[in-house]
Parts: structure tokens; C-alpha cells; sequence
């Protein structure tokens, strides 16, 4: 039997969280629950909520604590998540986020908290290269393109850059990871659940590294 996981994934706009993300959630066979590709779900649905979400996501701006603590509330109690736990990706987000995933996750904690570390210099360059297929959500950049004229290896969508990831947005939302969601490295580093693995390299060596570092922690 292959061993579930309770893990949260920390770090900046363009670590390398969404890809890694997918890789370790093959690996311990759990779902990556990923706040941004729910929200962007939710923005190609059109539904009146995606309508809203989209404003404050195309500004680089958070979307209130109550409204995203409700949408991944909702996701922790299926039976999934209950039995074989899930990938966070993108959540929690701030300190009263982190506070209500205690809460909510009460009987059943959290086994750790990895903090995907990449400089700041290196994720800007990152995410301006970067791009992503509508559909799947799979990344590529200008230097890794899919194979054919900017359509999805994996599932044949569009690939597009992302409407957030403009000069302007991606400095807003890496002045707000500084300020709402780098605390979170230290209150979890209180808690005794986290732990850093240095994003920066090869993507597969990354995922290696990983794997390396929350197998070592679950013995
Ligand atoms: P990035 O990490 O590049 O900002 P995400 O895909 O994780 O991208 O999130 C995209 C947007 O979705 C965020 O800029 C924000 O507007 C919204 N969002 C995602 N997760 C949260 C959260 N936990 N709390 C508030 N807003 C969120
Ligand atoms: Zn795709």
C-alpha cells in the first residue's frame, strides 16, 4: 500500500509549485488541491463567482480569506482527501488562512510543510517566460515550448501567458507573498512542520530533491 500525504507546498510566484506539485501528487497518489487552478476553473466556467475571482486575480490581488477558506474547506471533507490527504498548493496564504487549516485539518494534521525556495531574481525571470495551456494547466516557457505551434502536449489546449502574469500583476503578487505569506515560513517553522528544499535547478532534480526530503521526514 503506498503511504498517503498531508503536505503544503510554500513559495513564491514561479518556484516551480504547480509542477511540482503534479509530480509529487503522482508519486504519494494524492490530489493536488490548487487554489489558483480552482479560481481559474471557475474564471472559464464564467459562473458570477469566476467573474469576481477574475478581478482580484488580474490585479495580483487575494481574494478574501472567508471566500477561499470556504471553497478549500469544501475540498478537504471529501472522502479522497480524508482517506489518502492531498497536495496544498497555493493555500494557506496568510496567517488567518494557515490559522483555519489547523482547524479544519484538527484530527487528521498536516505531516509537513515544504518551503520551495527560489530567489527572487530567478522566479522574475521565470515568470516572465512563462506559459500555460488553458485547459490542463501544464506548464511551458518561450525556451520549453510544447512541440506544436503553442498546443498542449498533454491534452492539445491552448497555450497562452497567463493574464496575471503581467509586469505589473507579478509585482503585486510578490510583494504580497513578502508580505502576507513569508510569515508563514516562520509559524510553521514554530510549529515544527516545515521544511526547505532549494528550488532552483534542473525541474527534475527539484522533484528528486523533494521526494528525497519528505521521504526522509515521514521515517
Ligand atoms: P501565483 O502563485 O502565481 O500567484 P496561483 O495560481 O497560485 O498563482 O494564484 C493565482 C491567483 O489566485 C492569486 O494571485 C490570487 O488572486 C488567487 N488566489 C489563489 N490562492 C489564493 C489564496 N489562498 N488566498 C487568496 N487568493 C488566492
Ligand atoms: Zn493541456
Amino acid at each position: 500500500m503506498i503511504p498517503g500525504a498531508r503536505l503544503v507546498m510554500l513559495g513564491r510566484q514561479g518556484a516551480g509549485k504547480g509542477t511540482q506539485c503534479t509530480r509529487l501528487s503522482r508519486h504519494f497518489v494524492v490530489p493536488h488541491i490548487s487554489t489558483g487552478d480552482m479560481l481559474r476553473a471557475a474564471v472559464k466556467e464564467g459562473t458570477e463567482f469566476g467573474r469576481k475571482a477574475q478581478e482580484y486575480m488580474s490585479a495580483g490581488e487575494l481574494l478574501p480569506d472567508d471566500i477561499i477558506i470556504g471553497i478549500v474547506e469544501e475540498r478537504l471533507v471529501k472522502d479522497d482527501t480524508r482517506e489518502r490527504g492531498y497536495i496544498l498548493d497555493g493555500f494557506p496564504r496568510t496567517e488567518e488562512q494557515a490559522e483555519t487549516l489547523a482547524t479544519i485539518t484538527g484530527e487528521q494534521p498536516l505531516d509537513m510543510v515544504v518551503d520551495l525556495d527560489v530567489p527572487t531574481d530567478v522566479v522574475l525571470g521565470r515568470l516572465a517566460s512563462r506559459r500555460v495551456c488553458v485547459d490542463c494547466g501544464a506548464n511551458y516557457s518561450v525556451q520549453t515550448p510544447p512541440k506544436h505551434n503553442w498546443t498542449c502536449d498533454h491534452c492539445g489546449g491552448e497555450v497562452i501567458q497567463r493574464e496575471d502574469d503581467t509586469e505589473e500583476a507579478i509585482q503585486r503578487r510578490l510583494d504580497l507573498y513578502e508580505e502576507e505569506t513569508a510569515p508563514l515560513v516562520d509559524w510553521y517553522r514554530k510549529r515544527d512542520l516545515l521544511m526547505v528544499v532549494d528550488g532552483d535547478g534542473d525541474a527534475d532534480e527539484v522533484t528528486a530533491r523533494l521526494v528525497r526530503a519528505i521521504e526522509s521526514a515521514r521515517t
